[in-house]
């Protein structure tokens, strides 16, 4: 068969060809090449070079901007949706999703010179989602039972990293093992403990609308997974410091 394409054009490079990548796409092929994992909830802080994130931003709000188009939303006249494309993306990358972009908070642990083995709880910390499923919040509480190890992190610092793994695009069951992990990472507690309790508006503006609706998971770690009266003891101080709450 005999092309109909006019002569020449075939041979002239496309124009797709000569425009530089989006960045977006350049990121990721260093992240295939390296092979590193970039799944919602995965942090690739690491891969971006200096500048990306704004470059980023830029192509994002464009996206946005199409999907609101794609809405048959009329941005040229709506002065309500006027900068919203750019809002959006801001809001995902500096903000809700902050967890995926930006590098894990300075946080410095110190050796635990008195040698302390005794369990605490902190909590109530307020933590963010959004579900991978519909990107929509998930909003709740977490708890942290903590049995010391060698080194030991301040209390606030419980509630960075937890902000900082629970803003990007999640479900509550791996969010949970993800904070345990950053948990172990920083300061290698003999035990650690963990419950979540979060309500979900997948399942309350949209779906089955349930207002009241909350999900619980927890995961427990080397002395409170061995050790059933330590676990215990760490649901019953989540339960004495739930109720010392102003409501
Ligand atoms: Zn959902």
């Amino acid at each position: 068969m005999t092309s109909t394409l006019p002569s020449g054009l075939s041979a002239r490079p496309s124009s797709a060809e000569s425009l530089p990548l989006p960045v977006s796409l350049r990121i990721r092929q260093r992240l295939e090449e390296a092979g590193v994992p970039f799944l919602a909830n995965d942090n690739i802080a690491d891969i971006l070079r200096e500048g990306e994130l704004d470059q980023l931003e830029i192509e994002v709000a464009g996206k946005v901007r199409e999907l609101l188009r794609s809405l048959v939303i009329d941005i040229d006249n709506d002065h309500n949706t006027e900068g919203t494309a750019e809002r959006v993306a801001r809001m995902y990358l500096h903000e809700v999703f902050k967890g995926r972009y930006h590098p894990q908070p300075k946080i410095a642990s110190f050796p635990n010179v008195k040698k302390l083995d005794e369990i605490y709880t902190v909590g109530p910390i307020t933590v963010r989602s959004a579900c991978s499923h519909h990107l929509v919040p998930i909003l709740g509480t977490c708890w942290i039972g903590i049995k010391p190890g060698d080194r030991v992190i301040g209390l606030s610092k419980f509630s960075r990293v937890a902000d900082w793994v629970f803003s990007r695009p999640h479900i509550q069951e791996e969010a949970v093992i993800i904070l345990a992990d950053e948990i172990e990472r920083l300061c290698a507690p003999q035990g650690l403990a963990i419950l979540v309790k979060a309500q979900h508006y997948c399942m309350k503006w949209r779906g089955v609308k349930e207002p009241q609706t909350s999900m619980v998971n927890s995961v427990v770690r080397g002395d409170f997974r061995h050790d059933p009266s330590l676990k215990q003891e760490f649901f019953e101080l989540v339960k004495q410091q739930e109720s010392l709450l102003i409501r």
